[in-house]
């Protein structure tokens, strides 16, 4: 599989039947965004724009932002790069924001809430974005979306700020309320990305920063994966990724692709590996695999059937 992912390089990968299923980088700097293109991503499917907002004392103005989403632009050049907007809040703090202190952050102030209720904030991060000189290759994800009209605020403001631009606008689905309102949210997004890492912690109830409760929140739970079903077929013509851990895990994967997944998003050290996965496959055969794992009742079965469906198929 090394030398088949490395002989993959940059192209674009299909399943064996002829499917394509682009492989594209998460990254969190213009470093991640180098390796990502020396692996072959085709794109960044999730840029953490936080790295720009933690650990100092005031928010980075909109040249400064501009810069460093321009700098992870350059290293991807011609290929898209999503631009997550600010996800602070819960336990991402950002001081110099003066957000309220919380008791149950998890269920607070954050994601795209901190923007809406911060509008200095999202119109500053919708400037910076506005104003890069390749903004046909840039994408807006909004993190933390629980409602279609967060999302309908975010394309007010877009419009607001750059009446007559197109931009293509998606929305994260990492609440439960996202996933059973996928179908609401898409008449108002061009896409929609999946965060494994939040939807599993919202769905199993299960915090994904607390060690006693870790063993409980696996992604590969068949809650999750009903969640994840429920997102495909809502979405209807509206295309689905994953950025979440469960892209990046090999047994995950193949699941995800069968449920209707047909952009995966990965740690820019996983490219290779996953296009590999991608093309060891057929549709068809991911197809009933993914019916079999949403009919289980643990995620412990689930990992059992996918390790038994890897070794078959290796
Ligand atoms: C997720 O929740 O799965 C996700 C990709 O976002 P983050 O891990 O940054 O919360
Ligand atoms: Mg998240």
């Amino acid at each position: 599989a090394e030398a088949r992912a490395r002989a993959l390089g940059d192209a674009a990968v299909t399943t064996t039947d002829g499917t394509a299923i682009a492989v594209q980088a998460n990254c969190g700097s213009a470093a991640d965004a180098a390796t990502a293109q020396a692996a072959g991503a085709d794109g960044c499917g999730l840029l953490r724009t936080e790295f720009l907002f933690l650990d100092r004392a005031t928010a980075p103005d909109r040249a400064e932002q501009r810069c460093a989403y321009a700098a992870v632009m350059s290293a991807l050049p011609g290929k898209p790069v999503t631009i997550r907007l600010l996800d602070v809040g819960g336990d991402k703090p950002a001081p110099y924001l003066d957000l309220p202190a919380e008791e149950n952050p998890a269920l607070g102030l954050r994601g795209v809430r901190v923007s809406l209720a911060r509008p200095d904030v999202l119109d500053a991060q919708l400037t910076a974005i506005l104003s890069l000189p390749d903004l046909a290759h840039a994408r807006i994800m909004v993190p933390m979306v629980a409602s279609a009209d967060e999302l309908a605020a975010v394309r007010a403001a877009l419009t607001r700020l750059a009446p007559g631009t197109h931009i293509q606008l998606g929305a994260m689905i990492e609440t439960p309320a996202a996933a059973i309102g996928a179908d609401l949210i898409a008449r108002h997004a061009d896409f929609l990305s999946i965060g494994s890492n939040d939807l599993a912690q919202y769905t199993l109830a299960a915090d994904r920063g607390n060690a006693s409760v870790a063993a409980m929140l696996d992604g590969l739970h068949p809650a999750v994966l009903r969640l994840i079903a429920e997102t495909c077929t809502r979405a209807g013509s509206t295309p689905v990724s994953v950025c979440g851990g469960l892209a990046a895990d090999p047994l995950a994967a193949p699941i995800l692709i069968g449920l209707g997944v047909r952009t995966l998003s990965v740690p820019p050290g996983r490219i290779a590996a996953t296009k590999a996965l991608v093309t060891a496959h057929a549709l068809f055969a991911l197809r009933t695999h993914a019916q079999q794992a949403l009919a289980l009742a643990s995620a412990a079965e689930v990992r059992a059937l996918a390790r038994r469906f890897a070794e078959e198929n290796a």
